[in-house]
Order: C-alpha cells, then sequence, then structure tokens
C-alpha cells in the first residue's frame, strides 16, 4: 500500500526532500526538532564579539575587494560605531560581490574567530538592509536538512504543521501525572520556539522537561510496537513440543561436565517454552564460552522426543562444522544420526541430505545458511536455532522467519546487548542470559604491546609452542578490500614461517573451500599446527581448549564486539591464557579509547555497555538495516525513563487501548503499517 504523501503548502520536489528525512505526512514534521538555535533577537556591537560565539551583527560595507593569497576569495570590511569587522567568502557568486558594495548595510549572522586584521566571520549568512527592518522575535531554529532543502523552507512548513496538526494529549491524564509528564503541545513549542534571552545553559535547563516528555513518548511508542509484535505472535499456533526426557536426560548423563546454575536455569526457561502452543521466540545471551551449545542440543532433543524436526544454522562454515562435529559426537551414543547441510557440499550429499530432511525421517539438522535455502523443505520442523544470530543479514533472518512461522524459535548471541538496548529494541523477545561461566576457567592476561615489540611476541610464541601449547596468530583486518587482506593474511604466514621455521603453522581465511578450512581446522584442534595464522574467519564459535595465546596484530582496526570475541578463544582450557593486542602508533582517539576498554575490561557486557556509549545505538546494533526505527530523541543510558516507558506501555495497552493506538500512529505515522508488515 502506497500512501499518499501530502504537505500543505510543499511542492512535489520538497515532499521529496522531505520523504528523505524520513517525514511522509504533514504530522512528522512537528516532530522534527531543532539541532540548535541561532539568535537573531539582537545585535552584538563588533566591540563586544566573542570568539566561536555565534552572534549577530549589523554593518556597514567600508571596502570589498577580492584577494588572491593565500587563495581566491571575497574580503569584505565592515564597521559599527564599535569596530570593525572583516567577512571572507572562499566561494561567491558575482552577484553578491556586486551587493556588497561600500556604503551598503547589512545584518550578518555567523561565527566570530579572531584574525589578523582583528575579528572576522568567514561564510557569514548575510541580508542587504533597505530601511529599517524589525528583529527576529523568536528564536531561529536550525533543522537537520538534506541538500537541497533550505533552512527557510523547512521553517515555513514546520511553523504550519504545528499550527494545522492536532498536538492533542494521546495519553490518559492518570499517567500525565503520575509520570511527572509535560503537556504534549507545551514541550513542541518550547523545542521549536523557545523564549529568546536565555544563555545556553538557561535554555538547556528551560527544555529539560519538554525534551523529557518528547524521549518519553518516543520510548513509549516504541514498548507499544514491540508489545503488539509480541502479542501477535503469541497468538499463532506452534507446535507443542513437550518431550519426555529421555533423550534429553541420557545427553545430561553422558556428558563430561555438569552444567552450571545458569546453564540449568537457561535450560528450564527454553524446556517450558518449547512445551507451549504458540512458538517460543527467545534470545540466548552468553558470554563466549558460557556454554550455549549444549543447551541448543538440549533443546533439539526436546523437540525430537516430541517427534519433531530441529535445525541449528550457523553464520559460518567453520562454526557449522565444528557444531556439526560437537552434536555428532555427543547424539551417536543416543542413536541419533545429525545431517549436514552446506553450501559448498556436493551436489550429490546435499541432494541426499535434502531427500533426508524432506522426508522426516532425520530429525536433527546442522549447517550454515544453506537451511533456509530455497528448495530446503522440512518435513516437521519443530524448532530453528540460530547461532551468532547477529551475524546473520537481515534477508537470512526474514527467511528463516518465513521458514520457521509456526515452529519455535531461538537465537544466541556471544555478543551481549545492554539491558536497556535488550529491552528497547528486543522486547519483542524473550531473552535469557547465561551469567556464569563453566568452573575452572582462568581469565585471560590481555597485553597491549606496541608493534615495534613484534619480535618478542614471535619469541614468546616459539618458547609456548616448544612447550606444547598452541597459538593464534590473527591478521590485520582490511575492511575495505578483502583481496588485500588476503594479500597480508599470506604475508604474514610467510614472513612467521621463515621466522619459526621449526614450528608447524597453519593458514585460515575466508577464501579457502571448506574442505580446506576444515583439515586446517580439524589438524590444529588434533594437536597437528602449533601456531594457526588466521583472519576474522576464527572470530566465531571456535573451541580448541588447548591454545592459550592469541595475538592479533593491527588490533586497533577492530571493533570493540570483535576483539572481545577473538580473545574468547583462548582461555577455554586449564593453562593460563594471555591475548597479546600489537597496535601501531598513531593511535586515533577512539582506537585508543577502544584498546582501553578490552585491556580494562574481561566481561563482555561491560564492553558491550562502553561500547554503546562509544558508538551510540544506531550502529552498534544495526538497527537501520534491521527495519525497526531508531530513537531519535531518546537515550537509551536513561535506564529509569525506559523502565517508565515499559510499564506505561504495559498499561496503556491493558487500561486504554484506544490511547496507545493514537500515540503509536502520532509517532509512527506512515511507518506504523511497515512495522506490522
Ligand atoms: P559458547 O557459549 O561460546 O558457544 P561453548 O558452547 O562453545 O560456548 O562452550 C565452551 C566450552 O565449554 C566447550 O568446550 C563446552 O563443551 C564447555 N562447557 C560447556 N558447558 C560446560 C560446563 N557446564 N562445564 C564445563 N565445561 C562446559
Ligand atoms: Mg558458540
Amino acid at each position: 500500500m502506497t500512501k499518499v504523501v501530502i504537505f500543505p503548502g510543499a511542492t512535489a520536489l520538497v515532499a521529496a526532500k522531505l520523504e528523505k528525512l524520513g517525514l511522509t505526512c504533514q504530522a512528522d514534521l512537528v516532530l522534527h526538532l531543532p539541532l540548535r538555535f541561532e539568535d537573531e533577537t539582537r545585535i552584538t556591537p563588533i566591540a563586544e564579539a566573542v570568539p566561536g560565539e555565534a552572534a549577530q551583527f549589523e554593518v556597514t560595507v567600508v571596502s570589498s575587494e577580492i584577494a588572491y593569497r593565500p587563495r581566491r576569495q571575497l574580503v569584505c570590511r565592515t564597521e559599527d560605531d564599535t569596530g570593525t569587522l572583516l567577512l571572507r567568502f572562499l566561494n561567491f557568486y558575482p552577484s553578491q560581490q556586486k551587493v556588497l558594495q561600500p556604503g551598503a548595510r547589512l545584518r550578518v549572522f555567523g561565527e566570530p574567530r579572531g584574525g589578523f586584521w582583528g575579528s572576522e566571520l568567514i561564510h557569514p549568512r548575510f541580508r542587504v538592509l533597505h530601511g529599517e527592518e524589525p528583529l527576529a522575535t523568536a528564536l531561529t531554529p536550525v533543522y537537520p536538512t538534506t541538500s537541497g532543502l533550505g533552512q527557510g523552507t523547512l521553517r515555513r512548513l514546520i511553523e504550519r504543521a504545528l499550527s494545522e496538526v492536532d498536538l492533542g494529549e494521546t495519553l490518559p491524564e492518570e499517567l500525565v501525572n503520575r509520570f511527572h509528564l509535560e503537556d504534549f503541545a507545551a514541550s513542541l513549542r518550547s523545542l521549536h520556539a523557545p523564549q529568546p534571552g536565555l544563555s545556553a545553559d538557561e535554555l538547556v535547563a528551560a527544555q529539560r522537561p519538554a525534551w523529557q516528555r518528547i524521549a518519553f513518548d518516543e520510548l513509549l511508542a516504541q514498548q507499544i510496537s514491540l508489545r503488539q509484535s509480541y502479542a501477535a505472535r503469541r497468538a499463532r499456533g506452534a507446535p507443542v513440543l513437550a518431550g519426555n526426557g529421555t533423550l534429553t536426560h541420557r545427553l545430561l548423563t553422558q556428558l563430561p561436565f555438569k552444567l552450571t546454575g545458569a546453564q540449568q536455569r537457561v535450560w528450564q526457561e527454553i524446556a517450558h517454552d518449547l512445551a507451549e502452543p504458540h512458538p517460543m521466540q527467545r534470545l540466548l545471551q552468553g558470554d563466549v564460552g558460557s556454554g550455549k551449545t549444549v543447551l541448543a542440543a538440549l533443546a533439539m532433543l526436546q523437540a525430537v522426543e516430541a517427534g519433531y524436526q530441529a535445525a541449528l544454522m550457523a553464520p559460518t562454515e567453520i562454526l557449522a562444522e565444528q557444531h556439526y562435529r560437537k552434536l555428532a559426537a555427543w547424539l551417536a551414543p543416543l542413536g541419533l544420526e545429525v545431517v549436514w547441510l552446506s553450501g559448498s557440499q556436493k551436489k550429490k550429499d546435499k541432494a541426499a541430505a535434502l531427500e533426508k530432511v524432506g522426508a522426516g525421517g532425520t530429525a536433527l539438522v546442522v549447517g550454515t545458511h544453506a537451511l533456509i535455502e530455497e528448495g530446503v523443505e522440512f518435513a516437521r520442523l519443530g524448532l530453528a536455532i540460530v547461532d551468532e544470530q547477529h551475524r546473520f543479514g537481515v534477508r537470512q533472518r526474514l527467511a528463516l522467519k518465513q521458514k520457521g512461522l509456526h515452529s519455535h524459535q531461538l537465537a544466541m548471541s556471544a555478543t551481549p546487548i545492554p539491558r536497556t538496548l535488550a529491552m528497547s529494541y528486543y522486547a519483542d523477545l524473550d531473552v535469557s542470559v547465561l551469567d556464569e561461566l563453566p568452573p575452572g576457567r582462568t581469565a585471560v592476561v590481555t597485553k597491549l604491546v606496541g608493534d615495534k615489540r613484534r619480535d618478542e611476541i614471535v619469541e614468546r610464541v616459539r618458547a609456548l609452542c616448544r612447550e606444547g601449547q598452541q597459538v593464534y596468530w590473527v591478521c590485520p583486518l582490511i575492511e575495505e578490500s578483502e583481496t588485500l587482506q588476503l594479500k597480508t593474511a599470506e604475508e604474514t604466514y610467510a614472513h612467521l614461517r621463515a621466522e619459526l621455521p621449526e614450528l608447524r603453522i597453519g593458514l585460515v581465511h575466508g577464501r579457502l573451500k571448506t574442505d580446506e578450512k576444515v583439515a586446517v581446522m580439524a589438524a590444529f584442534v588434533r594437536n597437528e599446527i602449533h601456531l594457526l595464522v588466521a583472519t576474522t574467519v576464527i572470530e566465531v564459535g571456535v573451541d580448541v581448549p588447548n591454545a592459550s595465546l592469541m595475538v592479533i596484530e593491527h588490533a586497533e582496526r577492530f571493533g570493540l564486539a570483535q576483539l572481545h570475541q577473538l580473545r574468547g578463544r583462548v582461555g577455554r582450557g586449564a593453562a593460563e591464557s594471555a591475548c597479546v593486542l600489537l597496535y601501531a602508533q598513531p593511535l586515533s582517539e577512539t582506537a585508543r579509547a577502544r584498546l582501553k576498554i578490552i585491556y580494562e575490561n574481561n566481561d563482555g557486557f561491560e564492553i558491550a555497555r562502553q561500547d554503546l556509549h562509544l558508538r551510540g545505538p544506531g550502529e552498534f546494533i544495526g538497527a537501520r538495516q534491521s527495519g525497526l526505527p531508531l530513537l531519535r530523541f531518546a537515550d537509551l543510558e536513561d535506564t529509569l525513563l525506559v523502565d517508565a516507558a515499559r510499564a506505561a506501555a504495559e498499561e496503556l495497552l491493558t487500561r486504554w487501548p484506544e490511547h496507545a493506538e493514537r500515540h503509536l500512529a502520532r509517532w509512527l505515522g506512515g511507518r506504523a503499517e511497515l512495522l506490522k508488515a
């Protein structure tokens, strides 16, 4: 359904630009809030100009000429009764030059800076005065815009929208009072057109209640919409996977370890959901090494007990293969076959696998995204598990959703999502957290080492491998070019082989054929390779307990989540483990901040929290891609407000559903339909 886009007073061209800003109807305009204000309500005498503080001046042009040093520019000398002010234009039209004639009177707005000749303005906004012109009576808002859409046009349309759009209260009085909310319409007026004459600090203070109200409303709309989709899902049916405990019990007794307390708790949560008549949609979060795989296996067995099929999908061949091996080893003693399905599989093998899956005789399937491709038909899929779900793209997640519309779903992730973010973006999921590591793990010691000391590290690798330990060497990440990255990996491999001729060294990267990758990994697992040179293909899931050192070259190029994942590959056995982050100088400020965080923290949740702080929620979860509207105003670090909005959403939906609908319509506008799709 395409909605007719109507903006009274806007041409089709302007309407198109507005749409680019995410504005789809006139009502959206009132929620398009200013970035800042310019004060054109008063004139500042030149003598009182403060460098760095934007101000308006009223001046007379004294001279105007084109200078050629340091580059071509129009330099206009102006004055008022108190001093002189230089205007510089690096790009200018002949028409501008023409109006800036000696004697012309101007109102100029800009940020003064101290130049060699006194105060000057670079590229100021100016207007030629003809006679007496009144000053602005309100502050001038500056709105986020896009190229080709002027501030003047935006201001005019928004002003009009403010007087034409219904700004009535969407919330019942009881909630407005309980949460101490500012009136909605008054909040908008204060945000678009605050009272003039306030200092910057006073303005912030004056607008605080209004911002608070808008942030609350935005969070509330998000909570309502997520709760609705949660309810819609629960209204769908799913097979009841009650299970009788026979298989799960046998797996548990046969494992070489006991479940941790956290694993037991989460297992109860999952087992309970599977036995419900509507689809489970659960996110299992657990730091690297917290033991998620065994929970996946247990869940799959419960599905099998109930006579259904279960699938486990992993984002890389290496990880999928590893799951396949682990599951096959665990389940063979139980007399169960596990089917392997991957994109690079031989045609004949794949056809055989597909047939088994389609016939329904085989209950357990493990693979890559080949699992959700067209042509894969499950006879009786009861449970779909996605490991490292954040690594899959939107398209794949959607495909899986469609395939398993009426099956239970479990997503697992080792990239912890801070609590507020989870509550806000994943409020339509149930979340389980594994907040305990299996016993006997030693914390990984992290070292930051400048790359000038690379030789020392190479010696350390030599010594460790002589003692029978194993080492990962992670090659620099080159995001712009996969080819370059490959070349670098091969060079690193060649270097290390020359430096450490007595060691057996392997190389694994994304371009290797699957069986080659698998062969290298298998050799590493069997301890036939001492040193594994690798790209980030080993980032997720790889589990080789005997590896006790990881060296990451050019660590400054990696993201925090990536570094934490990589570091999680060591410290899985009894030996004391270390992670060496080699970095090259000079470090950018954010790179330095990242390295400091990873150096100081071992807890994935804390790292994620700081990462969120560093990057903001949009980049953090890639929400733009996920199709969920980004929060524009609310700050997810404001836990109190998120909590309040969550409580209010629940109450609104049960006690005042029609208010909830109105509120949603205001905030999501045309997007409300999109989200329900
Ligand atoms: P992740 O959560 O990162 O996927 P894994 O499932 O790969 O973690 O588990 C990491 C390692 O810990 C594996 O070798 C696994 O067999 C082992 N493990 C899992 N649970 C326990 C436990 N309760 N006690 C001891 N070891 C465990
Ligand atoms: Mg895992």
